[in-house]
């Protein structure tokens, strides 16, 4: 397989050839039976890998910026106040979609590689009475990862509905939606969720399906709206057919065996594995005297890592250069900081070979561009760590 290369970019990831396998089925009716059943279990099995069982699932076709459309579209009100803590590029985003559906927004944005103290955020929530909040718990412009549980119990307290995008987090990262008490937790397929793009997902809690039952003025969105979706989700969990827009049918089967693997799996496994690559990357990095955009290990993420490019290197040519060695790794995304710095995915399927083969194709490509250090003192603490 001459022209075979690993993708270790932060999603797209490396999918299981199991899941791979429900891409190829013959596509069955939307409303056959079989997949009626499919339908209703991945709205189940969604609920057990949030951990919140009393929550209403969605998979709707679309990307994860539709996962944040969609919670802004049917909770946003003219004139609600919302407030956004942002640790990079996807909290900003955050707020421009508020900001679309009339919400006045705050932003508490965290310095580069930092979060935003916890005592920021409540200061904040005491001085003004907000119906909402959002934060990213990992940006994957920054590689920083948010107190998921400390946020949603400020939000308790304050009691503000919580938003957490958790596109790079949901099944790489801990998250007890329930026992946290976090309001909507969304995600894309194409993350640690371990499916090809195209799935929209999001479990939300009974109170924020009272809050859009409450709404007195309409959803702008079409597409998005829950009045819409709503019935069709309740249909499907109760094994009848539905129809508002065609399911993408066999995403949902993938989606399925993935969420099954993921389970079988076993969450708190699945969690520490994470844990483990994240911290042997960064020991790997480190070791190879490189430094991190992540500002200290507790606020590191472990889905995927941001290292700095070392001063010496032609950045240009380096990820072309990882690219011949077999291995795809993404560029920076912070627009001030893009050529300061790549990033590397390590969430899913991933082991400690993949792990191995990256560590390995950037200590030749730090090489070939004129970083001098020795060779294999990366791949050494993967071995060690992971
Ligand atoms: N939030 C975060 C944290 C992300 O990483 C991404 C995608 N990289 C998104 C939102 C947007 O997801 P999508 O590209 O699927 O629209």
């Amino acid at each position: 397989m001459k022209s075979r290369k690993l993708l270790m970019i932060p999603g797209p990831i490396e999918f299981e050839s199991e899941v791979m396998q429900c891409m190829a089925v013959p596509t069955p009716s939307h409303v056959s039976p079989d997949f009626i059943d499919c339908f209703a279990n991945s709205l189940k099995l969604m609920k057990e890998v949030w951990q919140c069982p009393s929550g209403q699932a969605f998979i709707i076709a679309g990307t994860g910026t539709l996962a944040m459309d969609m919670a802004a579209a049917n909770l946003i009100e003219t004139g609600d106040k919302a407030l956004v803590i942002s640790t990079g590029y996807f909290g900003l985003r955050y707020a421009e979609i508020l900001k679309r559906y009339g919400a006045q927004v705050d932003i508490l944005e965290a310095e580069v590689g930092n979060i935003v103290p916890l005592e920021l955020i409540e200061q904040q929530l005491k001085s003004k009475s907000y119906k909402l909040l959002t934060f990213t718990h990992v940006d994957t412009s920054t590689a920083v990862l948010n107190d998921a549980k400390r946020i949603g119990t400020l939000g308790k307290k304050y009691n503000v509905l919580t938003i957490l995008d958790g596109v790079c987090s949901v099944a790489g990262e801990e998250i007890k939606q329930e026992d946290w008490g976090i309001d909507v937790v969304l995600t894309a397929s194409q993350k640690a969720i371990g499916v090809p793009p195209g799935l929209a997902l999001l479990v939300a809690s009974q109170n924020v399906m009272q809050a859009f039952e409450q709404r007195t003025s309409p959803v702008s969105n079409y597409y998005g709206d829950w009045a819409n979706w709503l019935p069709i989700m309740k249909a499907y969990e109760n094994r009848q057919a539905s129809y508002f827009g065609t399911p993408p049918v066999n995403l949902i089967i993938a989606l399925e065996k993935s969420l099954q693997l993921i389970l079988e799996e076993g969450l708190d496994h699945r969690f520490d594995r994470h844990k483990s690559a994240g911290k042997a990357m960064r020991a790997a990095i480190k070791a190879l005297g490189l430094d991190l955009l992540s500002k200290n290990e507790y606020v590191s993420a472990n889905t995927l890592s941001a290292p700095l490019y070392p001063s010496q290197i032609d950045t240009n040519a380096f990820l072309k250069s990882v690219n011949q060695e077999g291995v795809i790794l993404a560029g920076g995304l912070l627009p001030q900081l893009k050529k300061n710095y790549f990033r590397i995915g390590h969430m899913g399927s991933v082991n400690k070979n993949d792990l191995l083969a990256t560590v390995g194709a950037i200590e030749s490509a730090l090489k070939n561009n004129g970083y001098s250090h020795e060779l294999g003192l990366g791949t050494a603490q993967i071995l060690k760590h992971f």
